[in-house]
């Protein structure tokens, strides 16, 4: 091949992507937009259009309301070209995700089976990914893969679990998902993944700190738009920050973790109540006992926001389980309380919440898959 014939063709491939991703980036739009603002020729921009539209990219449905002249064709793009899917694993459960070409969950699902360290439980977890595809007619070419979700710390190479306290999953590899699931497959820190979410959904956001507030506690650092693994890959487990060295017993071995204060079961064990019912009650406004004790946990947490937000300078995101059950109230509640302790106030624009509840991680697992996706050349 010549080196002129090669320039077209990269050419051609560049003209394609940047054709797509302008219709990506702005949901709906007509031809003449896109002649106009990438300052491409009308034919180019027909000759991409129908590419993309026969390789099921995109779709031209519809018409735009006349301003006068003819009515624009709508184009779009179709966002379940691809699918990821986000299989985020719990002590007493495991969800799965369905996760389109905007990071939308389109499909989410919750499976009441018990972590296990065996050849059953994974298994289990094959089969039940299929049902799931079955259920929502995802076709299978259709799937760019499925990232894992686990409470442990996986090693840089992604192919084991390194510190897996909670489920005793220190021996999970890799391996044990992707021998049985016929899908490219990732392995994920839960609370790097909720962190990928709230990333997706605020791309503005330059440096954070994540409070991953799902069963068990869980953190990350957000800095430079990216998420901070670390040398050892544990950058941002703030559960493990220690807020009364006196304090109760954490499963890492040492007392007064933040773990032990603001994860969603010690909040459950204060109350005596599960997650489900202590909110309603506790809006309800007639139990001081109740009261009292969200009272504390906003305490614990603002302290703890205190200290992540003197490290680093940015936003602070509640995340995971919990979030969604947050009202603006607690929100001015946490930041009166982080002001009153620290000589550098938080504005309510730094705090943000997380909306995709307990789901949070096996979304942002799936979004990897997705971003690989859109950086490739399709
Ligand atoms: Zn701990």
């Amino acid at each position: 091949m010549n080196e002129k014939s090669i320039t077209t063709i990269t050419l051609k491939k560049i003209n394609k992507k940047s054709v797509y991703q302008y219709i990506y980036e702005h949901r709906q739009t007509a031809k003449q937009q896109i002649v106009q603002d990438l300052t491409m020729g009308l034919s180019t921009v027909s000759q991409n259009l129908n590419v993309l539209e026969k390789e099921g990219l995109i779709s031209r449905d519809g018409f735009f309301e006349s301003t006068g002249g003819r009515k624009a064709q709508v184009i779009q793009i179709v966002p379940e070209y691809r699918i990821a899917v986000g299989v985020g694993i719990l002590k007493n459960m495991f969800h799965l995700a369905a996760v389109n070409l905007y990071g939308e969950a389109i499909a989410e699902e919750t499976v009441a089976v018990p972590f296990a360290q065996s050849d059953a439980y994974y298994d289990g977890i094959a089969s039940s990914l299929e049902s799931f595809l079955d259920r929502n007619g995802y076709d299978r070419e259709k799937i760019l893969g499925v990232s894992i979700a686990t409470q442990g710390i996986p090693a840089p190479d992604g192919e084991s679990v390194l510190y897996g306290e909670i489920l005793h999953n220190t021996d999970m590899k890799l391996a044990d998902f992707s021998t049985r699931i016929p899908y490219p497959c990732r392995l994920e820190h839960d609370s790097k993944a909720a962190a990928s979410l709230e990333l997706w959904n605020h791309p503005e956001i330059e440096s954070a700190v994540v409070f991953l507030l799902n069963r068990n506690l869980g953190g990350a650092v957000i800095t430079n738009h990216k998420v901070h693994q670390g040398l050892s890959m544990h950058s941002g487990t703030l559960e493990h920050i220690c807020i009364d060295p006196e304090g109760p017993e954490c499963y890492c071995g040492q007392k007064g973790c933040l773990e032990t204060y603001c994860s969603a079961n010690a909040l459950e064990a204060a109350a005596q109540m599960p997650v489900k019912e202590f909110f309603p009650a506790l809006r309800a406004g007639n139990d001081a006992r109740l009261t009292e004790i969200w009272d504390a946990y906003l305490s614990h947490l603002a302290y703890a926001m205190k200290t992540a937000n003197l490290l680093l300078d940015g936003a602070v995101i509640v995340s995971g389980y919990l979030a969604p059950y947050f009202k603006e109230e607690d929100c001015r509640t946490l930041l009166e309380k982080v002001d009153a302790a620290s000589p550098f106030p938080l504005v309510r624009e730094q705090l943000l919440v997380g909306t995709h509840g307990q789901y949070t991680p096996a979304i942002g697992a799936a979004l990897l898959f997705i971003e690989e996706f859109l950086q490739s050349e399709f």
